[in-house]
């Protein structure tokens, strides 16, 4: 299920350039009314349900209804994000059932906003354009990258 913006806790990122939700989404789905001062999703469809928006907002505005097998109808799950960790937090439909709480690090021995995007993988910044795709061919256990056709051969 797509991710939705509670307007009542969505402040519009206090008229930043952009909002921290359009930054990390990598569909660039989320918009801000300017005049309203509010976030929201264009486009429902197109959205993986990644859950950057939902970690990084920092009013805990955003929530993506989870799948049944561990939100069922009517529960909530919303993140709280430190430097150090994320909390996530499960509400029950049921009120009277205590909400779940689990713990889990950001980044293992890095430092917020260290953190070097393709530094780990065998093809760098500069190889983004070529043929091969990041990872590749160590990710895919390949001698060679894909080949890329310049003619159609004849049949
Ligand atoms: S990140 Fe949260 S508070 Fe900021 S604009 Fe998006 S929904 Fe609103
Ligand atoms: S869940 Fe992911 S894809 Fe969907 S709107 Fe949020 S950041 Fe974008």
């Amino acid at each position: 299920m797509p991710s939705f913006v509670i307007a009542e806790k969505c402040d519009g990122c206090k008229a930043l350039d952009k909002t921290a939700c359009q930054h990390i989404c990598p569909n660039d789905l989320m918009v801000l009314d300017k005049e309203k001062m509010k976030a929201y999703n264009r486009e429902p469809a197109m959205c993986w349900e990644c859950y950057n928006c939902v970690k990084i907002c920092p009013t805990q505005a955003i929530e993506v209804r989870g799948y049944a097998d561990f939100v069922p109808l009517g529960a909530t799950v919303t993140a709280m994000r430190s430097t150090e960790d994320i909390m996530w937090t499960v509400q029950f439909r049921n009120k009277e059932i205590k909400p779940k709480r689990f713990k889990f690090p950001i980044r293992r021995g890095v430092g917020e906003g260290q953190v070097k995007a393709f530094g780990h993988y065998p093809t760098g910044d500069g190889n983004l354009k070529s043929a091969t795709l990041m990872c590749e061919p160590a990710g895919l256990n390949t001698e060679k990258g894909p080949v890329k056709f310049t003619a159609v051969p004849k049949l």
